[in-house]
């Protein structure tokens, strides 16, 4: 996928400020933050979209939330946080290569 932004962050080739990589995924800092605190995981294989998945990506779906939980740690929001993916345009896609948005910061309401 040549002209994939995501494709190119992951390989690298445009930059993004990281905070997490491992063998299936990428993490990394949302440029346009819709929440105090956004992040973005993006697997390296590309999917367009969570609708072009099957039950071969239960890994890899798994994962991800996995990788969410460590990313709300590392943003300081594991209190509370969502974690989203839009699927299609009319949902609000408009980056084609499936990833999810870890987003919270928006209070800090302590037990
Ligand atoms: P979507 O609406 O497709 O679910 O979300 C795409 C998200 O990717 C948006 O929140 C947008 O701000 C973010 N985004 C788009 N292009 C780039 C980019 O080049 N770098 C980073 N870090 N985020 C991007
Ligand atoms: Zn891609």
């Amino acid at each position: 996928m040549n002209d994939c932004i995501f494709c190119k962050i992951v390989k690298k080739e445009a930059p993004a400020t990281f905070i997490h990589e491992d063998d299936q995924v990428v993490a990394f800092y949302d440029n346009y933050p819709s929440a105090p605190k956004h992040a973005l995981i993006v697997p390296k294989k590309h999917i367009e979209s969570l609708e072009n998945t099957t039950e071969k990506d239960n890994e890899l779906l798994g994962h991800i939330q996995v990788v969410a939980r460590k990313i709300a740690r590392e943003l300081g929001i594991e209190n509370g946080y969502k974690v989203i993916t839009n699927n299609g345009p009319n949902a609000g896609q408009v980056v084609f290569h499936l990833h999810y948005h870890v987003m919270g910061g928006w209070k800090n309401k302590q037990k």
